[in-house]
This record gives C-alpha cells, sequence and structure tokens, in this order.
C-alpha cells in the first residue's frame, strides 16, 4: 500500500511532548499490525546539533548510521523498536545547504532560488523519500505553529496534502488545555488560537491531541470542535502520565488509534496491545528499589541524559526495581564523597571538556576503592583510565589531548580509523561539526570478561560518538594494576572496554550503550547495573543518617 503520513504540529507552548505523541501513535499503530517510520524536522539553522550545548539541546542522540539528532529520535526508537537513519532527520539549516550546494553545483542555472519553490521542494523531497515499504510515515515538525522559523515546514507539507491527497496525509495538531483553578475548569481559548494561526497557512488540523491535567468534559470538547472545524471524538485529551511508558495505552483508550485508523478508512484493523501491558506492569510490580548516583557536568538540564534516564529505568523494570536516581554535580567536587554515601550504584556518563573532570575523578576512586557498581560511558571510561594511571600507577601527568598538550597521553585525538566507508582521517584544529568517530562500530569481547558474561555474546555492535580514545600503549601497565582491557575494536587497535578484575562490578564503555535500550528490551549494561547495585545495597545496609 502506498505510505501514509502523519504529519505533527505543536500549538500553544513548546515542550508538550509532540515527540513522545508520534513515537507513542507509531507504537499503536504497530499493534494494529502497521509498518512504521518517524521522522523529525527541526527548524533551526544548525546543519545539526552537533556542535550545540547540551544546555541548549539536551542530548544528542545517534544513530547507527551517524547521523547526530535531536533526542526525540530516541522516543522514537525506545517507543517503535524501529531503527532511526539519516533519512529521519533533517534541520532547516540541512535544507539551505543541500539547496545551496546545488546553486553552485549549477543545478538551478537561469532560476531565481527562493524559498517557496526550492526550499520547500527539498523540504518536500526529504519528506516522502526513502519510505518504501512504510504503511505510515509520522513526521513531527519542530518548534511551535505560529513561529516564524516554522512557516517553511508548513508550507511544504500543505502542499503535500494537495500532491499526495487528503486520503494519504493526515494533520494532527498537539495543543495545550491549561487548568485555570479560578475559573475551575480547562480552558479551550489557546488551542483555539492556534487552530487558527495553521489555518491562516492553508492547515486544517483533522485532530486535536489536547495536552491536559485532568480528563476533558464532554461540553469542551464540543466547544472546541464547533470553534476548531472538527468532530467531538476527533479531540483527543492526552493526559499527564506519571510514567512516559503509559501513554500509549492511554491514548488507546482515548481513541487515538482508532481516529487516525478510521480517517485513512483502516477500522477494523484488530490491536494487539500485550507489548505495552507486559512493560506497564513491569513498572507497577517492581519489589524494591535501588539508589544509582549519575556524576555529571550536565546535572541542571536532565534532558542532557535524556537516553541514560531511560536506560537505568528499563535496567530497573527487567529487575523489577524502580531506580531512583540521584544527580550529582561534578563540579562541586568537595561534596562528591559524602554525596556518595548510602548510593547503591554509580554511573560516569559521557561528557566534554575539562570543567567538571575533578569531580567525577574522585567519584570514580570511590567507586573503585570502595567497591561500589560502576558503569562508565564514554568520557566516563576515559577518566577511569586517567584515574588509574594516575592513583595506581603513579603517573602523575597522565591526562586526555582534549584538555591540552601533556606528557602522558592517556587518552589521545583519534586522528586514523576504519569504517564502512574505508579509512576515516582527522587532525587537531578540523571543522567540528559531525567530525566525531560517529555511529555504529562493532567490539570484540574478551571470553570469561565481565563483558562477555554480561552480553552473553563475544561479537556486539554500539554506537559511537566521541574523537578520543584511550591510548594503547598503555594496555601493559593499566592490566598490571587490574584494569583489564576487555573490549577491542576488530582490528585490535582501539580499546573499546575496560572492567576492574578485582572489583565486583566495575566495568567502562567507549561508546553509548543507552542510546540502543529500550523498555520491552532492556540494555544488558542497564540490567547488569541494576542487579549489581541490588547485590550491593543487600549487603550494605543503608546508613540513612
Ligand atoms: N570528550 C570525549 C571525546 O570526545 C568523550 C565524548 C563522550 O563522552 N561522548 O572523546
Amino acid at each position: 500500500m502506498p505510505s501514509r503520513f502523519i504529519f505533527i504540529t505543536g500549538g500553544v507552548t513548546s515542550s508538550l511532548g509532540k515527540g513522545l505523541a508520534s513515537a507513542s501513535l507509531a507504537a499503536l499503530l504497530q499493534a494494529r499490525g502497521f509498518s512504521v517510520i518517524l521522522r523529525k524536522l527541526d527548524p533551526y539553522l544548525n546543519v545539526d546539533p552537533g556542535t550545540m550545548s547540551p544546555y541548549q539541546h539536551g542530548e544528542v542522540f545517534v544513530t547507527d548510521d551517524g547521523t547526530e539528532a535531536d533526542l526525540d529520535l530516541g522516543h522514537y526508537e525506545r517507543f517503535s523498536g524501529v531503527e532511526e537513519r539519516s533519512t529521519d532527520y533533517v534541520t532547516t539549516g540541512k535544507i539551505y545547504s543541500t539547496v545551496l550546494a546545488k546553486e553552485r553545483r549549477g543545478d538551478y542555472l537561469g532560476s531565481t532560488v527562493q524559498v517557496i519553490p526550492h526550499i520547500t521542494d527539498e523540504m518536500k523531497r526529504f519528506i516522502i523519500g526513502n519510505t518504501e515499504g512504510a504503511d505510515f510515515v509520522l513526521c513531527e515538525i519542530g518548534g511551535t505553529v505560529g513561529d516564524i522559523e516554522c512557516l517553511p515546514y508548513l508550507e511544504a507539507i500543505r502542499q503535500l496534502r494537495n500532491d499526495l491527497g487528503r486520503e494519504r496525509v493526515i494533520f494532527v495538531h498537539l495543543t495545550l488545555l491549561p487548568y485555570i483553578p479560578t475559573a475551575g475548569e480547562l480552558k479551550t481559548k489557546p488551542t483555539q488560537h492556534s487552530v487558527k494561526a495553521l489555518l491562516s497557512v492553508g492547515i486544517q488540523a483533522d485532530l486535536l491531541l489536547c495536552r491536559c491535567d485532568r480528563p476533558i468534559p464532554a461540553d469542551a470538547k464540543r466547544k472546541l470542535a464547533q470553534f476548531c472545524n472538527v468532530h467531538s471524538e476527533q479531540v483527543i485529551a492526552a493526559l499527564d502520565a506519571d510514567n512516559i511508558y503509559r501513554v500509549p495505552l492511554q491514548y488507546h483508550a482515548e481513541g487515538f488509534d482508532e481516529q487516525v485508523c478510521r480517517y485513512f478508512g483502516f477500522k477494523d484493523r484488530p490491536v494487539d496491545l500485550t507489548r505495552w501491558k507486559n512493560v506497564c506492569a513491569s513498572i507497577d510490580n517492581a519489589k524494591g528499589s535501588v539508589r544509582i548516583a549519575v556524576v555529571g557536568k550536565y546535572v541542571q538540564l536532565l534532558d542532557a541524559y535524556k537516553s541514560l534516564i531511560q536506560a537505568l529505568a528499563h535496567g530497573g523494570m527487567a529487575n523489577h526495581l524502580t531506580v531512583n536516581l540521584t544527580f550529582i554535580d561534578a563540579e562541586k567536587e568537595d561534596d562528591i564523597e559524602k554525596t556518595l554515601n548510602g548510593i547503591d550504584g554509580i554511573v560516569i556518563p559521557g561528557g566534554f571538556g575539562e570543567r567538571g573532570i575533578n569531580g567525577k575523578l574522585k567519584a570514580i576512586q570511590f567507586a573503585r576503592t570502595n567497591k561500589i557498581p560502576t558503569l562508565g560511558i564514554c568520557f566516563g571510561m576515559q577518566l577511569t583510565v586517567i584515574e588509574a594511571c594516575r592513583n595506581l600507577l603513579n603517573i602523575e601527568k597522565a591526562s586526555s589531548t582534549e584538555f591540552g598538550p601533556t606528557e602522558e597521553p592517556v587518552v589521545g585525538l583519534m586522528t586514523e580509523w576504519m569504517d564502512e566507508q574505508g579509512i576515516q582521517k582527522r587532525c587537531a584544529g578540523g571543522d567540528l561539526g559531525g567530525t566525531m568517530r560517529l555511529g555504529a562500530y562493532p567490539t570484540h569481547l574478551k571470553p570469561g570478561s565481565l563483558a562477555e558474561k554480561i552480553y552473553q555474546t563475544t561479537t556486539i555492535s554500539e554506537r559511537h560518538r566521541h574523537r578520543y580514545e584511550v591510548n594503547t600503549a598503555y594496555k601493559e601497565r593499566l592490566e598490571s594494576a587490574g584494569l583489564m582491557i576487555t573490549g577491542f575494536s576488530p582490528d585490535g587497535t582501539l580499546p573499546e572496554i575496560v572492567e576492574y578484575k578485582d572489583h565486583p562490578w566495575f566495568i567502562c564503555v567507549q561508546f553509548h550503550p543507552e542510546l540502543k535500550s529500550k523498555p520491552f528490551a532492556p540494555h544488558p549494561l542497564f540490567v547488569g547495573l541494576v542487579k549489581a547495585a541490588d547485590d550491593y545495597a543487600m549487603t550494605h545496609p543503608r546508613n540513612t543518617q
């Protein structure tokens, strides 16, 4: 069947959860036996979020094929299990750079290059390209209707409804129904205005998805329907949820997927919600809890650790435990040991730059000496190696070239490596955007290692996003101190995993396992960490002081 396109726009305010809405609807369509592709179009001018600060943008999600993308793509994968690709994420900056490159090549020779049709055509090409085999393509338009920056995307999707026909395109508009306590009711006016703003650019919303903190009374639905040109049943409540994984079942109860199917004439497809019922049951059936600390630099904006937080929750679900997280600011190094008291497990997450490293190094030392279960991720692995060199091997100047020139480059700039395209070369002072080691690479695990025990196999594939690597020149010395390199790139040149041999559970990985964890397929490293933390808690009764 030809792909149907579902466009999800947002109104009234940002942060209403368009990404989650799109991901949850995709999960429900899958539950009805349809295949889905999820895409996002972001309205900013950066070519990708790779060079943006985590405080601006939150986490940068990385796909297997090495695209640096918005964190919503993480929700898409976690809810649908469908692997995102480079063809599923675009920014206005990327669209413009493609159009401008074509202009320089002479592709538009003779024409004046304009937003309409050249930019909008490029957007349309992106939306409908590479969709073979998908019953539904869900496209989220970033930003909020009314923003100047969104206009070209709205124009592109307006045109696509004409190009493809009404029977292949639906517009879903996500808005907010605020509850005003003094009036004692949910207010519909902001939604009415937002729907009008969409109409003013030629788009009539077909379904309204309304964020609200309580059920929408029938008369409010009728009012919205009347003013916004839809039927009452096309006004769907998107109720606040205490856990994001309850959203698919909530949407289903509100009739969201049924309305979408009806619109396209698929109303009799049976639905199998077993996966989501099981996920909710694993949240509800927690038999206890563990405390895990994340020692990081971006703790003021937890979106910077979006996938990590989710992966830890998945690890909890697999163990029937609730994971209570404590975020520790690595820059407040004086308090680190005190704050870590009573913690059952530690994560040293990825990061960039020298600021905050002393706090992380102290946390690593504390975890190592107190035998607290610990997972180091990317930067966390590099700092674990530096900590071992400085404190166990007395290499005082051990450092990373990321922090400037050093006599002991235990972690160094990677200037050459192999990927599927062949040899990749980088040099100091080169472009920063899109030039890290990005995407999926295989790792071979050492038989008999903790890594092998966790993964239950000896070859894995995980996603990378880093510029520096542990220097193999220090391998023998590190191993003499008990820090074993138990995962290598297949050619044996790049250390991918280190673990302490005399520690119950201390493992660090050069890649980002959190990016591949799903609620219905928790990542083994997080399942292992939560299990080890639970074992630790059993043998170390909590000091509740
Ligand atoms: N800053 C380190 C590097 O570029 C680690 C990056 C990360 O943790 N993602 O290699």
